[in-house]
């Protein structure tokens, strides 16, 4: 089945005592392996449906399934915000190991993971940097990997690239195509672009209206170049 399945879903916040609704009706399955894009304007709820996928905000009504593994020997999902929130007193290398102090690997294999994934990223040469030694397209690369390291079921990304200038952005969504080439990671990505929505996406999700419905559900055929 669906390796995330949402019936019905609302959800609502209470704001100055007034009880607003958010997301109305939602229905959305989402198969393993499946790029899929979500767009709709800011505010429209797109960071509170990811928020819901990762328990930190509680829907209001409908089910929100699951298909990760129960047991959680797997990371369920890893979250890339707009930020790096890379931590500054760690080096680039020990940034993306930092992800794995809980899944009981010596740290050799700590280094060894994360010096993989900064392969990935392409940023072989940076494992020995700081944070601040990165531009921002780096820096949001270093947080790719360090979300990759984890093995997470799922990659979530929330507006990863709205903090950059065109042309690093434009890198990096064609980072973003060859890691999905290379790894076939379910990925939900969130963004208010919709060029970049159809060039990432196998499908695009449109979110629209108070509260935030779905408007379009359409899936692509791929390959598409760069317009
Ligand atoms: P988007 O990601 O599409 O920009 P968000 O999901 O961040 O939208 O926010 C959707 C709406 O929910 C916005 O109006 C926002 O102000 C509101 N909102 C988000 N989080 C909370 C919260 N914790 N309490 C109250 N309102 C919130
Ligand atoms: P951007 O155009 O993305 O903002 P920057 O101008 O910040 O890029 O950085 C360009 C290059 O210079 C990057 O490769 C980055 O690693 C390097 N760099 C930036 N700041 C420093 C620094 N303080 N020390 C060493 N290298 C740096």
């Amino acid at each position: 089945g669906p390796i995330i399945d949402i019936r019905g879903l609302s959800l609502a916040y209470e704001r100055n005592g007034r009880r607003t609704e958010i997301l109305s009706a939602l229905d959305l399955a989402v198969p393993r392996g499946q790029f899929l894009v979500i767009v709709g304007e800011s505010g429209v709820g797109k960071s509170t449906l990811l928020r819901v996928l990762i328990d930190l905000a509680k829907p209001s009504g409908g089910t929100v399934h699951l298909g990760t593994d129960p047991q959680k020997t797997r990371t369920p999902m890893a979250l890339v915000f707009q930020d790096a929130r890379l931590l500054p007193w760690r080096r680039v290398i020990d940034n993306v190991a930092f992800g794995l102090e809980r899944h009981g690997l010596s740290k050799p294999e700590r280094r060894e993971r994360a010096a993989a994934m900064l392969k990935l990223v392409g940023l072989s040469d940076f494992a020995g940097r700081w944070p601040h030694q990165l531009s921002g397209g780096q820096r949001q690369r270093v947080a790719i990997a360090r979300a990759l390291a984890v093995e997470p079921e799922v990659l979530l990304m929330d507006e990863p690239f709205s903090a950059l200038d065109s042309f690093t952005r434009e890198g990096l969504q064609d980072e973003i195509q060859r890691i999905k080439a290379q790894t076939g990671k379910t990925v939900l990505f969130v963004t208010h672009d919709i060029d970049e929505a159809v060039y990432l996406a196998d499908r695009v999700v449109v979110l629209a209206g108070s509260p935030g419905r779905i408007a379009a559900d359409v899936t692509l055929a791929p390959p598409r170049p760069r317009q």
